[in-house]
């Protein structure tokens, strides 16, 4: 599949457009930002291990029934997806206190939620994405009540999901973030609600069940060093990174030897 045309560029990804006009192609960069663009770095790998991490665990979602953009990885660092109108909202399910939730409310950090918190915020750089409240999408038409109760219903679906699938490799999934959008189904010749954008070390608070260890892109957030290590860590727990993977073997350029020691 060729790459067309830069449609758009984020902070982390870029979407290319395609012959096809129902299909783009989602190129992962190895760009970091935090707090809004106020920290920026470039961390090598990081693009190659999101595209794979994210593959695997939308593969693992629609295998469960829940729909989602992606087609198929291309490459390293590309995926084809599905061309979707993205709702401007960023839909955040809680299972742990902590981050922004903490420093809003005063919660403990690492309180254990009764049941998953769902959040949502609008989408909008220029204003740090605020938190709202479903009136708010309601009143501005950001989606309809009907569009938000079937997201709603797949978010905690898509939470109980990945809780299982992480626990089954000793991590906590604490919290996370994501996105839909409306895309066509030329089957059913209507537009339909998927799930787009990324599920990674970027976009969820992955902690070591044991230790508590960082496995996430807090790491960059709060300055603690081995981020690709981290990364690496999951890609490995989910099976996706063979034993004994050298960084330095997957061509992601700079050289960061590291050995997983075998269990
Ligand atoms: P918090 O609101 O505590 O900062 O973030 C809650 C969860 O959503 C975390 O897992 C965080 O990684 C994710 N999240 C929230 N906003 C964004 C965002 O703009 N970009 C990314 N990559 N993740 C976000």
């Amino acid at each position: 599949m060729n790459k067309g045309t830069k449609l758009y560029e984020g902070k982390a990804k870029i979407i290319y457009e395609t012959k096809d006009k129902n299909l783009v192609i989602q190129h992962f960069k190895d760009d970091a930002t935090a707090f809004n663009n106020l920290k920026k770095s470039k961390i090598e790998g990081k693009g190659v291990l999101n595209n794979r991490i994210s593959e695997y665990i939308l593969s693992n979602l629609a295998q469960c029934g829940i729909k989602t953009h992606l087609v198929k990885r291309l490459n390293m660092r590309e995926q084809l997806i599905r061309k979707a109108e993205i709702f401007p909202i960023e839909f955040i399910v809680r299972n742990i206190a902590t981050g922004s939730l903490t420093k809003r409310l005063g919660i403990p950090e690492g309180t254990l939620l009764e049941k998953p918190l769902l959040e949502y915020c609008y989408k909008k750089d220029e204003l740090n994405d605020p938190l709202i409240s479903k009136e708010h999408i309601y009143s501005f038409g950001w989606a309809t009540e009907k569009e938000i109760e079937s997201i709603d219903k797949t978010t905690l679906r898509i939470n109980d999901i990945l809780t299982g699938l992480f626990r089954a490799i000793g991590i906590k999934l604490v919290d996370f973030k994501i996105e839909y959008g409306k895309a066509w189904n030329k089957d059913k010749e209507i537009k339909e609600i998927v799930l787009a954008d990324e599920i990674s070390p970027d976009t969820c608070r992955l902690w070591d069940s044991k230790t508590e260890k960082k496995l996430d892109k807090d790491r960059f957030r709060k300055d603690l060093g081995n981020i690709i290590q981290a990364y690496q860590e999951v890609a490995r727990r989910l099976g996706i990174m063979p034993e004994e993977t050298n960084i330095s073997e997957v061509n992601f350029g700079k050289t960061i030897p590291i050995k997983f020691k075998k269990k």
